[in-house]
């Protein structure tokens, strides 16, 4: 699709989610990602045209992959990047949100990117500060560049997203990354079916225009992607599942579960991986199918593109 002249191709001045997005937008920040994964092969990956910038990344939860990957996309753009780790930060002495939010706002930034154990906090931040807010996680509500690498994936690997049945299963209920994902796959045409044990379903999950299965093998039937999900222990508050025992054995995916899928299917995981729990190491490290690996190096590609993307209009630049 093209856009008209004068008319920014992105015209959001946040990332918070994916919900909203139009298929255009998301389209272009997927193409504007690539560029940056030929980039990140080459032995110089450096493009510095956010030399000067400072960027903010403001942990309140914990994270490896995301945390490390947003560093690494802001200094391969040559930003002064920072990160304020969860552990460190005043939140745990009582602070605000709207205080910590003026704090970071005074140390005059240029993009903050946040994580949050609280869905919704991130966007509060985000009224609050004079500069472009990425949400890097917030609570059970959207990790919405997680969406967008697990859509680059898919669409390197299987040429498009339209028409293609991507099975996301596991722990749906606590899951932002599903969030994100039920939003943007059925914005570019993709037939979703969410998988997971009733207790671990949204009882409204038809609102995001998905198929509901609580049997995984009919779930897997047919598909093209299988997104597996980590069973979110630490957002759970009270019993969901029987035992991590029972649970593999009920929603493992194992190869000859996988069978039931289509011959080319591909797998895919968000990380962190519990293997023997959601996943069978045969599946995840299988050469083949699994995308795992490929999942964290797009993200560190669609993370470049959100930063570049974010900040043209404080740089003054059009590219
Ligand atoms: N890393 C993803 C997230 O932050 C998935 C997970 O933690 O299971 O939501």
């Amino acid at each position: 699709m093209t856009n008209q002249p004068g008319v920014p191709s992105f015209p959001h001045r946040h990332l918070l989610a994916i919900e909203g997005l139009q298929p255009s937008e998301i389209t272009f920040l997927l193409d504007e990602a690539e560029q940056w994964v030929d980039a990140g092969r080459r032995a110089r990956k450096h493009d510095d045209r956010l030399q000067g910038l400072t960027q903010i990344n403001a942990f309140f939860e914990n994270s490896t992959r995301t945390l490390l990957s947003f560093e690494i996309a802001g200094k391969r753009l040559g930003a002064d990047v920072v990160n304020l780790a969860a552990g460190a930060s005043s939140l745990k002495k009582g602070e605000t949100l709207l205080d910590t939010a003026l704090t970071l706002n005074a140390m005059r930034p240029d993009v903050i990117v946040i994580r949050h154990e609280s869905s919704g906090a991130v966007a509060l931040i985000a009224e609050k500060v004079d500069c472009p807010v990425l949400n890097a996680g917030d609570g059970r509500h959207e990790h919405p560049t997680q969406a967008l690498l697990d859509a680059l994936t898919i669409r390197r690997r299987k040429g498009g997203l339209e028409g293609l049945r991507v099975a996301i299963c596991g722990d749906i209920l606590h899951s932002r990354v599903a969030r994100s994902n039920f939003h943007l796959l059925t914005a570019l045409g993709a037939e979703i079916r969410a998988v997971a044990p009733p207790t671990l379903m949204p009882f409204d999950v038809e609102r995001f225009g998905v198929t509901p299965f609580t049997d995984m093998d009919a779930g897997l039937e047919g598909a093209d992607v299988v997104m597996m999900l980590r069973l979110q222990l630490e957002r759970m508050d009270g019993a969901y599942v029987p035992s991590t025992r029972e649970y593999f054995r009920t929603f493992g995916l194992t190869r000859s579960r996988l069978a039931a899928a289509k011959p080319d299917v591909l797998v895919m995981h968000p990380g962190p991986m519990n293997r023997g729990v959601e996943i069978d190491s045969a599946v995840a490290d299988d050469i083949q199918r699994s995308a795992i690996a490929e999942q964290v190096e797009m993200g560190v590609a669609v993370r470049m593109a959100c930063l570049d993307v974010l900040t043209r209009e404080r740089r003054g630049d059009s590219r």
